[in-house]
């Protein structure tokens, strides 16, 4: 499988290329040049499959001319083994033709853990292959971090180096990210806020020389394409499970950067019957701004009780916007030089084939504790705050006729005890017992100031995997 990017102008990867490289020379994102297509009777034949059997299945086409079907396998059993829930992936009716898809029994408690405990072991395995060792860096405001950390911690050949805004993250988020022990482990608290420790990591790989050794800076967050590749997997796991392909299916996806939602746009163009996406969003609402007016602009920035959807650019919006005009690269890269300085109207054709596909609903911190609130009176089931948006939005979109809606639920309640109280619910969700003991175990940070030198030094003289 060869991958291209979104721009048109850099050259097409394979897998092993493009799960080490970060953006594509041109600016762009990669994404496959053909996708592979089930038909009715391969999706019948996957049904009652075992998680890592069921990614199997999904993943192979992706990788197929890099790593031989029995090691993916292995690798893919290895990987979700680490989840402590026999589904892998449970569903939870909460009403008629009303699910959540808990994706939150990783190490980390978030969906990332689906995507980055695969994304670490891939990683290694094609770097041991090469007798290679590389750097990964990235900036986190709360659960890539901890999600990145957790995937590579076990990984020979990566070091790994997380920016966090000091004092500016959650105590459980940090403690996620600071308790993990490893010498290839390493935290970094930046005397700064979010976007400075992501400034930091956008200028270091664009100018990669102060690597010591050739090394060279691989990218955690969702522009690597091979976390993309891994949430397709669950779409279809929820889909069998409630009857596809016989029956119809909608998704409400709590949403930031598109990618976990642009996962299930892959499933769909892959064969299984979604009638709908529906793209939840807090007050930043970026994307329900470009559903509704067709102008992709940018907005300040304001927290929210959903944090990890607190964006102002949904940076993998680019890869769908690739599609919608008909995979003109030359027409993405002139949109996106456009976007650089200002907001962007998207072409009428593009937008009614969005429209055919997504819906939108933007949810607001009120309507998130009454839904919270709501849930627990009438199911003794507890939201976390990003799952609550997400349900808010499904009921708010539910399709005519027989169609399951499943909510994506993102993360574990214990993750977001405040937003849990605001709402007004009486119990304190506690951690699941692997996590226990969190708020005993050591820290290990180092805090820095917030200067790209330093910070750069500090990785050359610490990256010894
Ligand atoms: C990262 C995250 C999201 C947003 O995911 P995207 O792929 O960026 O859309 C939503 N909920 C939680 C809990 C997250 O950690």
């Amino acid at each position: 499988m060869k991958y291209i990017s979104t721009r048109g102008q850099a050259p097409a990867l394979n897998f092993e290329q493009v799960l080490l490289t970060g953006l594509a020379s041109d600016g762009g994102l990669y994404v496959p040049e053909t996708l592979p297509k089930f038909s009715v009777e391969q999706i019948e034949a996957m049904r009652g499959m075992a998680y890592p059997e069921l990614a199997l299945e999904i993943i192979r086409p992706f990788v197929a001319d890099c790593i031989p079907e029995d090691d993916l396998a292995q690798i893919l059993q290895d990987t979700y083994a680490e989840f402590r829930h026999g589904a892998v992936a449970p569903l939870i009716q909460l009403a008629p033709n009303q699910w959540v898809m808990e994706l939150f029994h990783g190490p980390t408690l978030a969906f990332k853990d689906f995507a980055l405990q695969l994304l670490g072991r891939l990683l290694d395995y094609v770097l041991e292959r090469e007798q290679r060792k590389v750097v990964i860096m990235g900036a986190t405001s709360g659960d890539t971090g901890s999600a990145a950390i957790e995937g590579c911690r076990r990984c020979k050949n990566i070091d790994i180096f997380i920016l966090h805004p000091h004092e500016r993250v959650s105590e459980v988020q940090r403690r996620q990210m600071t308790t993990v022990v490893g010498d290839n482990i390493h935290n970094l608290a930046v005397e700064g806020n979010f976007d400075d420790c992501q400034a930091m990591v956008k200028a270091s790989f664009n100018a990669q020389q102060f690597l010591p050794d050739g090394r060279s800076l691989v990218a955690v967050n969702s522009i690597n394409w091979a976390r993309i590749m891994a949430q397709i997997v669950y779409y279809f796991h929820a889909g069998l499970s409630l009857g596809a392909p016989s029956r119809k299916l909608a998704f409400s996806v709590p949403t930031g950067n598109f990618g976990d939602i642009f996962a299930g746009y892959l499933a769909r163009e892959m064969g299984l019957p979604i009638e709908q996406l529906v793209i939840a969003t807090n007050r930043n609402d970026v994307l329900h701004r470009i559903m509704t007016t067709a102008t992709y602009g940018r907005q300040q920035l304001e927290q929210s009780l959903s944090p990890s959807m607190d964006i102002t650019v949904s940076s993998n919006f680019e890869r769908l916007l690739f599609d919608l005009y008909n995979r003109d690269g030359a027409a993405i890269a002139d949109l996106m030089k456009r976007f650089d300085v200002g907001a962007v109207d998207i072409d009428d054709a593009a937008m009614a084939t969005a429209r055919t596909l997504f819906s939108s609903a933007r949810v607001s911190d009120e309507e998130t504790c009454a839904r919270i609130l709501e849930t627990w009176r009438s199911s003794e089931y507890l939201l976390d705050p990003h799952t609550a948006i997400g349900v808010e939005a499904a009921l708010s979109a539910q399709p005519e006729g027989d169609v399951a809606m499943v909510t994506l639920a993102t993360a574990h309640p214990a993750k977001f005890p405040a937003a849990v109280k605001q709402a007004g619910v009486d119990v304190e969700p506690p951690l699941p017992q692997h996590l226990a003991d969190l708020f005993q175990r050591e820290e290990r940070f180092t805090v820095l100031p917030n200067e790209l030198d330093t910070v750069q030094r500090f990785i050359a003289e610490n990256s010894n995997a």
